[in-house]
C-alpha cells in the first residue's frame, strides 16, 4: 500500500524527541535530550490526584474545564501578571499546551494563512498550522552577545497580507532566550500595525534565571484582547506526564479555540486538574525552589560542557542549553547526536530539525539540565571522552 498518511503530514514522521528517548533506551545512555525531569513534582499535589481518584473523581469533567482549575488559573494570572481573565469564558483547560496550541491554531486559520514563529521552534507548531493547512513563516533567531534574538527587520518582512498569527515562545524552547520588554514590544507594534492575532507559548513562565523576569505579551498596551495566551503545569510543576494546560484570552477567541477542543478531546482528566488547581494555589513555594536548583544545575552542566570543548550559549529560561559543536572538530547536530551514544553514552537533541532553514542550525546540539546532579555529572565525565 502507498503511504496511507495524509500528504501534508507525510514530512513529519517520528518526533525528534521520541527518536533520541528510544535511542537512550536502546543503548543504555544518559538521556539529555527530551527535556522531563527524574524527580517528581511536589508531594502534595500528587496526593491531591490520588485523592481525587479515590473519592470518585472519575468521570466527564465539565468541557472548558473544572471551575475549580479554571478560578485557580485566573487568580494566578491576576497575582503574578496582573492580568484579568474571567474564569467562566475567558479560561479553557486543554490536554497540555499542546492541544491549546493546535486547537488555537485549528481554530484560527484558514487554508492558506500564514503563522509565523521564531525558528528554531517547537516542533508541534509546524505540525499544528500543516494540519491547519496554513503555512509557517518561520523568522530565524540568531547568536548575539551571547543569545538567541531576532532582526526586527526580519520580523516584519515577514508579514504577509495573508499572515493571520505570530506564535510566541518566551521563555524559548530549545534556545533558552527570554524575550525582553524591547523585543515584545516590537512583536506587539507589529501585531497591532498589522491587525494580527499572537499566540503565546508560556510553558516556561515560571523557569527563568538570574533574575530576569518573564513578561507575558498580553501585559503590553493593545495585546491584552488580541493574545492567546497558553501555558501548562507540565514544566512548573515536574509534573509533564499529566497534560494538562490552560489558553486565556478574550471571550471569543477563546470560545474559537473551545469550538475546536471539543472534538479533539472533548476535556481533561479530572484528578489531574484539582491537583494543578491545588498546585498553582499551594506549591508557588516550590516551584521558587526548583527554580533555584535549575539555576544551578545550568550552571553545572554549562561549566562541563565547556569543559568537554563545547562553545556553551548561556540560556536565561527553559532547562536546556544550546552548544556550538564545532569546537569539537564536528559539523553536524543530527550526526553528531545518532553517534552520541556509540561515542559517549549519552543522547542530545539535533538543533537543526527545528529550523525551516536547518543550514542555520546545523551546529548546535541542546542539552537538557533538569537531572539530578549526578546524572549531570555522569553525563560531563562521559562526554569529555569526546575531545
Ligand atoms: N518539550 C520537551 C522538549 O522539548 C519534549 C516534549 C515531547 O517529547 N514532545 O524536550
Amino acid at each position: 500500500m502507498s503511504d496511507p498518511l495524509v500528504s501534508r503530514m507525510r514530512r513529519f514522521g517520528t518526533t525528534i524527541f521520541a527518536e533520541m528517548s528510544a535511542l537512550a533506551v536502546r543503548t543504555g545512555s544518559i538521556n539529555l535530550g527530551q527535556g522531563f525531569p527524574d524527580t517528581d513534582g511536589p508531594a502534595s499535589m500528587l496526593d491531591r490526584a490520588v485523592e481525587a481518584i479515590r473519592s470518585g473523581v472519575n468521570q466527564y469533567p465539565p468541557g472548558p474545564g473544572l471551575p475549580q482549575l479554571r478560578q485557580a488559573v485566573s487568580e494566578h494570572r491576576r497575582l503574578h501578571y496582573g492580568l484579568d481573565y474571567d474564569p467562566d469564558g475567558e479560561v479553557l483547560v486543554t490536554v497540555g499546551a499542546t492541544e491549546a496550541i493546535a486547537a488555537t491554531v485549528l481554530a484560527l486559520c484558514e487554508q492558506g494563512d500564514e503563522v509565523i514563529a521564531f525558528e528554531p521552534y517547537y516542533d508541534s507548531y509546524a505540525a499544528s498550522i500543516a494540519l491547519a493547512g496554513a503555512r509557517l513563516a518561520a523568522v530565524t533567531l540568531r547568536p548575539k552577545e551571547g543569545r538567541f534574538t531576532f532582526d526586527p527587520d526580519e520580523l516584519r518582512a515577514a508579514v504577509t497580507p495573508r499572515t493571520r498569527a505570530i506564535l510566541v515562545n518566551s521563555p524559548h524552547n530549545p534556545t533558552g532566550t527570554v524575550f525582553t520588554r524591547e523585543e515584545l514590544a516590537v512583536i506587539a507594534e507589529v501585531c497591532q500595525e498589522r491587525d494580527l492575532i499572537a499566540i503565546t507559548d508560556e510553558v516556561y513562565e515560571h523557569l527563568t534565571f538570574d533574575g530576569v523576569a518573564h513578561v507575558p505579551l498580553a501585559t503590553l498596551p493593545g495585546m491584552r484582547e488580541r493574545t492567546v495566551m497558553i501555558s501548562s503545569a507540565g514544566k512548573t510543576f515536574s509534573v509533564t506526564g499529566w497534560k494538562t494546560g490552560w489558553v486565556c484570552a478574550p471571550p471569543e477567541l477563546t470560545r474559537a479555540a473551545q469550538t475546536v477542543k471539543q472534538f479533539l478531546t472533548f476535556t481533561v482528566g479530572g484528578p489531574w486538574q484539582l491537583a494543578v488547581a491545588h498546585g498553582l494555589r499551594e506549591e508557588l513555594g516550590w516551584v521558587a525552589e526548583l527554580r533555584a536548583a535549575l539555576q544551578s544545575k545550568r550552571d553545572r552542566l554549562m561549566s562541563g560542557l565547556s569543559g568537554a570543548g563545547f562553545e556553551v550559549l548561556k540560556p536565561s529560561g527553559t532547562y536546556f542549553v544550546q552548544t556550538d559543536i564545532r569546537p569539537l572538530g564536528f559539523t553536524d547536530g543530527l550526526e553528531l547526536t545518532r553517534r552520541l551514544p556509540e561515542l559517549a553514552g549519552v543522547v542530545a537533541i539535533p538543533t537543526q530539525v527545528f529550523y525551516d532553514h536547518p543550514e542555520r542550525g546545523r551546529h548546535f546540539v541542546r542539552f537538557a539540565f533538569c537531572k539530578k546532579d549526578e546524572v549531570i555529572d555522569e553525563a560531563v565525565t562521559r562526554l569529555k571522552r569526546l575531545g
